[in-house]
């Protein structure tokens, strides 16, 4: 669709011209793992002479599976493997809405019995400090805001938090994963500091919805203090392994989908290195847009025709782009760019479009 020209264009040392992935084998893959999922869970889970499980203890687990992340990427080959041992041994993890776990936590670390005595007798808890005899429990910084991008001073909001001993927890849903850049980490500087940070893979990095992590600091058991319903009927204590891996009594919801192997999976066919490509070639493509964006005749970075051009470009097929207002100010098009299959012929052609469209306005 988009014309491809010849000149190759380098950003912040990233080629930006064409996809990176081959699509072609990218679907052969998902074919073939469709057929082994089909083969080792649908039919062996209906066939009486399969055993119902293959069992094995946590540490042993952590010897049989390869959980090792390593800067490159496996072969298709392999990683058809590893699906397969997983597959076989029938690995359960999960992911939730981490924001609110955390907050859960904070407010629990506050205050203990609040399970017993519910929010009655209690002082108003607030998130932010606050004059006034209300109680400051949690700050919530943003790595990655929705709509700008935006990134936390952290270190300095952890200062702060340290020295009146509040919770800090960082959602870096979004901009969580330009920690796997070594050149924009520096963006989510302290960090280290949090008590709690919420991360979607699900977003930059391309996992299958949904797929968020919520990592927590603490090793006192907070989660399962918290979280714990003591329900004798569901998580029994006196099972023959370590159940200090059983996720189910540590969260609020039991039965979940494996949320995580999404994102093991892509990190293994990846690797470490792959997965940085990934953000370097993200925000570069967005560097190359703004710059291209600032040499052109009649665009501003803010325009109040975007819902009018958005109609005609839905209408006419071409392009899907987001728009809306951002304190006080008028819609604007937000175009997020995290798509390996993106390039910089498509940074063009969004230009070219929003021009077209626009012009008679
Ligand atoms: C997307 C996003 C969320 C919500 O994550 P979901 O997985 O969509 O529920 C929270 N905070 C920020 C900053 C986000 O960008």
């Amino acid at each position: 669709m988009v014309p491809t020209k010849k000149s190759a264009v380098l950003v912040d040392g990233v080629i930006l011209n064409g996809p990176t992935t081959d699509a072609k084998a990218g679907e052969k893959f998902v074919e073939e793992a469709c057929r082994l999922i089909m083969e080792e869970v649908v039919l062996k889970a209906t066939d009486v002479n399969e055993k119902v499980c293959e069992w094995q203890p946590p540490e042993q687990l952590k010897q049989l599976l390869d959980l090792e992340m390593r800067d490159t990427g496996e072969p298709h080959h392999r990683l058809l493997e590893l699906c397969r041992d997983v597959i076989h041994y029938s690995v359960k993890t999960s992911g939730s809405v981490s924001n609110m776990y955390a907050m859960n936590l904070a407010r629990y670390k506050y205050c203990p019995d609040i399970k017993e005595r519910g929010l009655s007798g209690m002082p108003r808890l607030i998130l932010f400090t606050s004059a006034e005899g209300a109680a400051p429990f949690l700050v919530c910084a943003t790595s990655g805001t929705t709509v700008l991008g935006a990134f936390d001073p952290l270190d300095e909001i952890a200062d702060v938090c340290e020295r009146h001993g509040l919770w800090l927890h960082v959602d870096a849903s979004w901009g969580g994963s330009a920690l796997m850049s070594r050149k924009h980490r520096r963006l989510l500087q302290g960090i280290r500091r949090a008590d709690s940070v919420a991360w979607n893979p699900h977003k930059m990095l391309m996992a299958g919805i949904q797929c968020c992590a919520l990592l927590v600091k603490d090793k006192s058991g907070l989660l399962k203090k918290c979280y714990s319903a003591k329900a004798s009927y569901l998580f029994q204590q006196d099972k023959f392994y370590d159940v200090s891996y059983d996720t189910g009594d540590k969260s609020i919801q039991c039965s979940r989908r494996a949320d995580a192997f999404k994102f093991w999976m892509t990190w293994k066919a990846l690797g470490t290195l792959g997965l940085e490509e990934r953000v370097n070639r993200a925000l570069a493509l967005s560097r190359y847009l703004v710059e291209e964006l600032k040499k052109r005749e009649g665009f501003k970075l803010l325009m109040e025709v975007a819902p009018a051009i958005k109609e005609r470009m839905m209408k006419k097929g071409s392009l899907m782009l987001g728009y809306q207002p951002h304190r006080g100010k008028v819609n604007f098009f937000r175009q997020v760019v995290i798509s390996p299959q993106v390039s910089r012929e498509d940074m063009d052609f969004l230009l070219d479009e929003i021009d077209l469209l626009g012009r008679d306005m």
